[in-house]
Order: C-alpha cells, then structure tokens, then sequence
C-alpha cells in the first residue's frame, strides 16, 4: 500500500512530496521536492517511529495503531499528521477530532455520566443536515477523527444518514457506544455505512458493578455481546471506562485488561474520572497523586504482559510529561473540540462553557475563538478540568442553577463591568 502525502497548508512543505509506503512489514518513505535533502532525514525520522511500535491490527494493507488515528498509510492519516506538524512545530492549532453528541437520549442513568442526560423531558439532538455542516466545517478546518457521541448515538433514527455525511476520504469515523443496542444487524449497518470503530463503555469488571454504576441491569451483558457483534461484523472494537480512586485501589484495570484480551478488544482507554455533568461538585472522586502514579504503573504493567489486544491508553499518561505524551496533554484547543447535541461548542466534552453555537456560527471561527482564550491559548499538559485554579476561575464561577454549557463571555461579566 502506497499514499502520496502532501501538506498544502504548511508553507515550508507545500510543495513537498512524501511517497509512504506500508510493504507488509515496515512503513518506509521517500521525500522528493524544493530541499528535499535538508528535510528528509527529519521526515524520515518520524515515519520510521512508527515501526517501533507493533501495529494493533493490519487491515487491507494499512497498520492500525491505535483506534483514535487513521490508519497508515492513508489520505486521512496525512491531513492527521499535517495538523500534528501545524500544531507543534508551526504554532497553528490545529484540530484532529471532533467529539459530536448527535442526541441526548439515552437508556442509562449513569452516576458519573458528563452529559448528564435525563435532566430534560424531550432530550434535544442534531438534524442530518445540522450535523453535515458541523461536520464539513470541522473536517475543513483540519479534522481527521469524528467519533459520534451523546448520549447514546446509536438512539438516533437516522444516524446512518449522519455518519453518511463524513468525508471517508478525509477522516475516518468512531461511534461512542454503552453497547445496549449494539446488535449484530446494527454492527454491520455502521460497517458499511463506513465506521473503521466503535468504543463500547465498561465501568466495573464485575457484572453488578457495572449495571450499578449505569444505572440499569443487564448493561455488563450488553456489552459483551456488543463487542462480539462489532468484531463480527469487521469493526475495530475498544472499550472505554474511567478511573476514581477506588478503580485504582481494586486494581480494576487489570481486570477489565482480562475482559478485553478474552472477548478479542483491540484498546482499551481509560479516561480520569471528572468532577463534571453528575459529578459537579464531587471533586473527591478524582484521583489523588498517589493513585496516579499507581494507575500509570498498572497501565505499563498490563501493556507489558499484553503488548497489543488490548493495547491500554490512560488519561493519565496522556496528561504526564512522558516521551511522547508531551506531544498531547490537555487536547481542548489543542487538538480537539467537542459539539453538544443542541449545537454548543464546547472545548471538551467535559468543559462546561461554550464559545458559540456551531448552528449559527462557522465551526472555524468558534476554533479560533477557543484558541484565543486567556484559558486555552497557551498549551496545558495536565487536564484543565482537574486543575483547582482552572476550576475556581471558569468552573466555581458559573451561577449556580445556569444552563450548562454556560457562555464564557457571561463569567465574570458583572467585574468587568464593574471595572468599566
Ligand atoms: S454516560 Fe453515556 S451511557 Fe451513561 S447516561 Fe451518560 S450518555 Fe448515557
Ligand atoms: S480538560 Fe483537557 S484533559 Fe481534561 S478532559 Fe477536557 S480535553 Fe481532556
């Protein structure tokens, strides 16, 4: 498998010329254009990084690393790497993903849910047409990832005719899922419809635990037969789950590690759990310095006896000055934005402030808003949201009882005006 990479909206490389070839064992690349030989070295270096890193799954010639990136080689994996390079090296943040809850609706009442859905009688979602513009606007302005959220996505009518709507030669598309109506029949209508993913929610190894924290019986068995059904039908499949103190305490990560190596998972994520949604207020639940650190050791352990299926990624390594980790941190106005099923644009899907409505504004003028925040302009390597002077300047000043997503234009307004 072959793919010309180009970079039109890097200056310096716009006239370069990457050939990547994946041969069946390596990724190998040639450089060709104006300075080649000055940069090829560095290109060359990057390409060949990958080959120190087993691929999750090869799939018609392309390498898988992890369910979040396009495969390599691949046209969206070169817009991918052409937003990392703007990112780092050229300072023009520049968004891979998009998180889109397209509903609100949901079958679970889960106590850590962020979206805290339920809170409203008719639960609002996006229009096919609402979510094309969300989606064209985002893809245009670097996007290389959409992963549908909520919610539950797969409660929207017409969410086949929504993931219709992305640009497959463009970006690849994952669906955020609790699994409950995950069947076999509905894996393989997300198969064809173009779905390289899903990622299926599992918050407690034990089957009690589980349908507990979601509020519903029968969620643990859900989500075994989602799983199956999804690898059945073709689809890369990860769990995602969420780690508080006592998660790392019952060495709950191992565990749910045993889980996904024996129904066959590719990833595993574990993101921290945040004081947001349902848990406003609740900041004893996120983790303590110590249990971070025993996280981080119980992630390494369980990639080293597992390597690959399932591969473990956490929050908390994302967030650490690790080797390659520095490259993400905090990914809100970095390399990331989220969008609300009534249209809000919001930095992360567990941020409660909006920057506009994407329904009425252009997504890339709402990026550059995001990006020119006191709050976001600078790169932040720890999670903001767990930061206490992030929290006591844009979260602790919202009003008490105020529409979430809060506008940020509204906090603080009354001082300013007072100063004016
Ligand atoms: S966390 Fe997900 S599955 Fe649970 S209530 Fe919220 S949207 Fe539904
Ligand atoms: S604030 Fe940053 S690190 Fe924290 S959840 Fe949002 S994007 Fe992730």
């Amino acid at each position: 498998m072959r793919v010309v990479y180009e970079f039109p909206r890097i200056p310096a490389l716009k006239e370069v010329i990457i050939a990547v070839t994946n041969n069946g064992k390596d990724i190998e690349c040639e450089v060709s254009g104006p300075n080649a030989e000055q940069i090829a070295p560095t290109i060359m270096a990057y390409f060949s990084s990958f080959n120190k890193i087993p691929p999750l799954v090869i799939h018609e010639g392309r390498n898988w690393y992890s369910l979040y990136w396009p495969p390599v080689p691949s046209e969206a994996h070169a817009r991918f790497v052409e937003g990392f390079w703007r990112t780092w090296f050229f300072g023009q943040p520049t968004p891979n993903v998009v998180t889109l809850a397209i509903t609100e609706r949901c079958q679970c009442r889960c106590f850590h849910c962020s979206a805290n859905v339920g809170s409203t009688l008719d639960p609002p979602q996006l229009t096919v047409e609402e979510v094309a513009k969300i989606i064209q606007e985002s893809v245009e302005l670097g996007v290389a990832n959409v992963i549908f959220t909520g919610g539950e996505p797969l409660l929207h009518e017409n969410i086949i005719e929504c993931i219709g709507t992305v640009p497959f030669d463009k970006a690849i598309c994952q669906v955020f899922t609790n699994g409950i109506a995950l069947d076999l029949k509905r894996a393989a209508s997300l198969k064809s419809a173009g779905v390289s993913s899903v990622k299926v929610s599992l918050d407690s190894p034990e089957p009690e635990g589980h349908d507990r924290l979601r509020g519903r019986k029968g969620t643990f068995s859900c989500v075994e037969r989602a799983v199956k059904c999804a690898l059945d039908a073709g689809l890369l499949v990860g769990l995602s789950t969420y780690a508080g103190n006592e998660f790392v305490t019952k060495e709950y990560l191992r565990r749910i590690a045993e889980v996904a190596a024996k129904w066959g998972v590719h990833e595993v994520t574990v993101f921290d759990a945040i004081a947001t949604g349902r848990l406003m207020g609740s900041q004893g639940i996120c983790l303590t310095p110590h249990n971070r650190q025993l996280l981080l050791e119980q992630g390494r352990e369980v990639n080293r006896e597992y390597g690959v299926s399932p591969r473990v990624i956490t929050q908390s390594w994302t967030n650490s000055d690790g080797k390659f980790a520095k490259y993400i941190g905090c990914l809100a106005g970095t390399s990331q934005f989220h969008v609300t099923a009534t249209g809000e644009f919001t930095p992360c899907d567990f941020t409660p402030l909006t920057f506009g409505n994407t329904l009425m504004t252009p997504v890339q003028a709402l990026w550059q808003k995001l990006i020119a925040h006191p709050a976001y302009r600078e790169h932040c390597q720890a999670c903001r949201m767990q930061s206490p002077a992030f929290r006591e300047q844009y979260v602790d000043a919202i009003p008490i009882g105020a529409t979430l997503p809060y506008p940020v234009e509204f906090l603080h307004s009354e001082e300013i005006a007072a100063l004016t």
